[in-house]
C-alpha cells in the first residue's frame, strides 16, 4: 500500500517541524505550506489522504481554507484536522461546522495527534462503504433503528424516537464529535413532526438509559459530543 499522504497547513515554524518529524516518522508523506493559499495550491497538486490545518494563519485562515476545500467537488471528501488554540471553542463549533472532522488543540502530543488522524482516515475509509443503518453493538449495548430496539446487557430499554436517532447517530462514528447544531438535523428524522431540539436533554436521557455504560457518550466541553471510541483511547494517551 502506497504511504497515506498529509498536507499540513500551519504558519508556525516550531509547531510545523514537530507535526513534519512525527508525522514522518509514523510513516507518513508530509508536504506543508505557511498559509491558507499555498496550502489550497498544496492541496490541489498533491491530492493527499488528510489535512491538517492551523485555524489561525496569516491571509485566508483556517476557516476559510476548509470551507474552501468543503465547497469544492475535487476535495469535498477530503478529511480535515484543525489545529486550534486552546481555549478557543468557539473556533471548534466553527470549524466542525464548515466540514472539519476533528480538531487538537495546541499545545498536543504527538500521540494525540497520530490517534485522531488515524481515527478520523478509519472513518473516511468506511464512509464509502455502507450507511450504518443496521445493528450496531459496543460493549453490552445493541442499538437496533430497524427494529427500534436498544438492548443493555440483554434488557430491552424503552428509546424515544429522539433518542434512539441521536444514539444512532453518535454511534455510526466513534470518535466524531458532533456540534448540537450538526446533531439536531441529523435527529430530525422524517417522520418526526415535532422534536425538542435540547439536545443535552436527551442525552441526559440517553446516558441514564444506557446505565453503565453511559460513558459511552462523551461530552465534549464547549463543542458538543462524541461518542466513545475504543480504538482510539486503546492507544496511551
Ligand atoms: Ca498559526
Amino acid at each position: 500500500m502506497a504511504r497515506q499522504r498529509i498536507v499540513v497547513i500551519e504558519d508556525e515554524p516550531d509547531i510545523l517541524a514537530f507535526i513534519d518529524y512525527n508525522l514522518a516518522r509514523e510513516g507518513f508523506a508530509v508536504s506543508s505550506a505557511a498559509d491558507g493559499e499555498a496550502g489550497l495550491r498544496l492541496v490541489r497538486r498533491e491530492k493527499p489522504d488528510l489535512v491538517v490545518l492551523d485555524l489561525l494563519l496569516p491571509g485566508l485562515d483556517g476557516i476559510e481554507v476548509c470551507r474552501r476545500l468543503k465547497a469544492d467537488p475535487a476535495t469535498r471528501n477530503l478529511p480535515i484536522i484543525m489545529v486550534t488554540a486552546k481555549g478557543e471553542e468557539s473556533d471548534v463549533v466553527l470549524g466542525l461546522g464548515v466540514g472539519a472532522d476533528d480538531y487538537v488543540t495546541k499545545p498536543f502530543s504527538p500521540k494525540e495527534l497520530i490517534a485522531r488522524i488515524r481515527a478520523v482516515l478509519r472513518r473516511s475509509a468506511m464512509a464509502g462503504a455502507e450507511p450504518p443503518a443496521g445493528r450496531l453493538v459496543y460493549g453490552g449495548v445493541v442499538i437496533d433503528p430497524t427494529r427500534h430496539e436498544v438492548r443493555v446487557d440483554g434488557n430491552g430499554v424503552p428509546f424515544t424516537a429522539t433518542e434512539l436517532r441521536l444514539l444512532h447517530v453518535l454511534a455510526s462514528s466513534p470518535g466524531r464529535v458532533f456540534t448540537r447544531d450538526q446533531l439536531v438535523p441529523r435527529v430530525i428524522g422524517n417522520g418526526a413532526v415535532v422534536i425538542d431540539r435540547n439536545i443535552d436533554v436527551h442525552v441526559r436521557a440517553i446516558r441514564k438509559k444506557l446505565g453503565p455504560y453511559r460513558y459511552l457518550i462523551e461530552t465534549v466541553r464547549g463543542v458538543g459530543y462524541r461518542f466513545h471510541d475504543a480504538e482510539a483511547s486503546a492507544e496511551p494517551a
